[in-house]
């Protein structure tokens, strides 16, 4: 039986359960929370507390696994989410390695790498790997999936450089990848074609946010080329409400496409991108992007629309284990 690592350890890929694919415990950059929230908006304790009771509330929906796909760029800190994991053994956490950026490559990596000033071998692919196989930094636990974005500058020289290196990770390690799309702009299709150049099996891709497109045409061309589409922004209604994010996934699931779509919501227990907006200010500008949306309100239209249980359980436990077996 394969396993896959989570903060706590490795787990049975049949005992994953329930997983929501795409949310973020902490979105908290270390230097802007090092040099603007310490003493200011940030309250480690009050924080890390304030997880815990969210991240069990989503345990008592049913839930057994949360998929972080935080890394360098969203603030990836493995200590902090090791304390919450462990206050919440009821839920699997599952840790992301890769870069988050729309455009170029961290400084940290300018000038390392194949024919740079210091040409070496592709440092990004050399820390991607120690992840997985040996943990973040020294905390012993282990990064269980790649992440890498493309946004609406397309395949930029960084982000090109970084896809790469993602793929090259992915065929060294096996761990599966999620790629932050941007389905407005097509560019789920310029990274898939990238990774296919690369050897990348497509059934090991999730491209995330294919759920902001209600455009059935362009998700099942992604779908048809065996790539899972995340539905995996239910409550941002600004990029689509519930009722289209609804409407379409089950317009997918009855052209049967139920075994390659995977849901979530993309929320967080804290975002450092609102500051001390965050408690009050979310619920009243965003008030369905919160972790029960999906149990509380989407499953039920969903079925309403015509989706069965059977298809419900395809994408909330299924799907994502076939993803990390
Ligand atoms: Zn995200």
């Amino acid at each position: 039986m394969p396993v896959v690592n989570t903060v706590r350890g490795p787990v049975d890929v049949a005992d994953l359960g329930q997983t929501l694919m795409h949310e973020h415990v902490f979105v908290l950059s270390p230097e802007h929370v090092g040099n603007y929230g310490t003493g200011a908006w940030w309250d480690e304790e009050y924080r890390v507390a304030d997880a815990v009771a969210k991240l069990k509330a989503v345990a008592a929906k049913g839930v057994r696994t949360v998929v972080d796909p935080t890394v360098w760029g969203l603030g990836r800190y493995i200590p902090r989410v090791r304390r919450v994991a462990d206050q919440v053994p009821e839920l699997n956490i599952v840790v992301a390695s890769g870069i988050y950026t729309f455009d170029e490559v961290p400084h940290q990596y300018e000038y390392r790498g194949p024919g740079l000033m210091m040409d070496v071998p592709e440092p990004m692919v050399e820390d991607f790997s120690r992840d997985i196989v040996e943990g973040i930094a020294d905390t012993g636990v282990k990064a269980a999936f790649l992440k890498c974005a493309i946004e609406r500058k397309g395949l930029t020289p960084g982000v090109e450089r970084i896809c790469r290196a993602v793929a090259r990770t992915h065929l060294r390690t096996g761990v599966p990848i999620t790629v932050h799309t941007n389905p407005s702009t097509g560019s789920g299709l310029l990274v898939l074609d990238l990774f296919l150049k690369e050897g990348v099996d497509p059934a090991k891709v999730v491209l995330g946010h294919s759920g902001d497109s209600n455009d059935l045409d362009h998700l099942m061309r992604l779908a048809d080329t065996g790539a899972t589409l995340g539905m995996d922004r239910f409550g941002l209604d600004a990029y689509n409400t519930t009722a289209s994010r609804v409407a379409t996934v089950a317009a997918l699931c009855e052209r049967g496409y139920a075994d390659r779509m995977v849901l979530s919501h993309d929320s967080a227990c804290f975002m450092d991108y609102f500051g001390d907006a965050w408690d009050e200010g979310i619920p009243l500008v965003a008030p369905n992007w919160r972790f029960d949306h999906i149990h509380d309100d989407v499953l039920p239209a969903l079925r309403e629309a015509g989706v069965s249980d059977a298809q419900v359980d395809q994408m909330l436990i299924d799907n994502p284990r076939r993803y990390f077996s």
